[in-house]
């Protein structure tokens, strides 16, 4: 299942297209390529494609055409088991957390475990101790070290806490490549920044590659090291946070360029500052 890509390629996307139905396609023959170790943030409004496009790096939604290889592998020409094998090394992180609320914190991280235990193992959800100790070292890794919290159920914790649950969940997997989609949707300001830079860290300290789609440009400019926009599924800027200027922004979210303008959701494009 190997094919030949550059050792330093994380990611490697060739003309794709999602289709949802008869209707326009979500994305439209996209290409490109992500290294290792990159913090990507694909930036732009509500249903220009982003969650698509991520979706599509682990094959949660299938492309209706195209090719994606992940690692070297070209996930379009697995089996369904080696799919799975595959989604073992890419963590997912989502807007909503997606824990299992009647469940513990440390149950819910070990889940990350699921997919490298046998069939037996999983089905009476019977982790090895190797595991557990890893799943204490995930909930330690994303900033949640009080071992008290880790038998309460999932729903008593806070918006943050439980999406440090999901980033541990995704870590326990060994993954070397996290998807994350608008993970600090739901959370507020300070929630916000504590999140993006613990994923700004696992970045840089622990080499992980991470995509996440955003719609907060504050942030992106903040923590990406690569910024990839869309607009109406086609990719219409890809560089440097330093690259993006009030026009290129104005034209990710279809504003006009006005000095001083501001809004709410942190897409404010200012003519002052010289650089948006
Ligand atoms: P974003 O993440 O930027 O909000 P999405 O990828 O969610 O964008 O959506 C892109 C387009 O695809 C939108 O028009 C949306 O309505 C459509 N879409 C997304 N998911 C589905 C689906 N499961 N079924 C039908 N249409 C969908």
């Amino acid at each position: 299942m190997k094919v030949a890509n550059s050792r330093e390629n994380m990611v490697e996307v060739h003309n794709l297209t999602k289709s949802y139905g008869g209707n326009a396609p979500a994305i439209r023959d996209i290409s490109l390529t992500l290294k290792r170790g990159e913090f990507v943030v694909l930036l732009g409004p509500s249903g220009v494609g982003k969650s698509t496009l991520l979706r599509t790096l682990n094959f949660l939604v299938r492309p209706s055409s195209g090719t994606v290889v992940v690692d070297g592998q070209d996930l379009g020409k697995m089996s369904g088991g080696q799919l799975l094998e595959a989604r073992q090394r890419i963590g997912m992180i989502f807007q909503e957390f997606n824990l299992v609320n009647r469940m513990s914190v440390l149950t819910n991280v070990l889940c990350g475990r699921l997919g490298s235990l046998g069939f037996w193992r999983a089905l009476t959800y019977s982790f090895p101790r190797e595991d557990q100790e890893r799943a204490v070292r995930a909930l330690e890794r994303a900033g949640l070290d009080d071992p008290e919290m880790y038998m309460r159920r999932a729903d008593m914790l806070s918006g943050g806490q439980r999406q440090r649950v999901a980033i541990a969940r995704a870590l326990v997997q060994e993954p070397k490549l996290i998807l994350a989609d608008e993970p600090i949707a739901s959370l507020d300001v300070i929630m916000r920044e504590q999140i993006m830079d613990l994923m700004a860290g696992i970045v840089k300290r622990d080499g992980i590659t991470v995509v996440m789609s955003l719609h907060q440009l504050d942030a992106a400019r903040k923590y990406a090291d690569r910024i990839i926009a869309l607009s109406a599924g086609v990719i219409t800027f890809d560089g440097p946070p330093a690259d993006l200027s009030a026009e290129v922004v104005a034209r990710i979210f279809r504003k006009k360029v006005e000095a001083g303008a501001a809004d709410d959701d942190g897409t404010a494009v200012k003519m002052a500052d010289g650089n948006g």
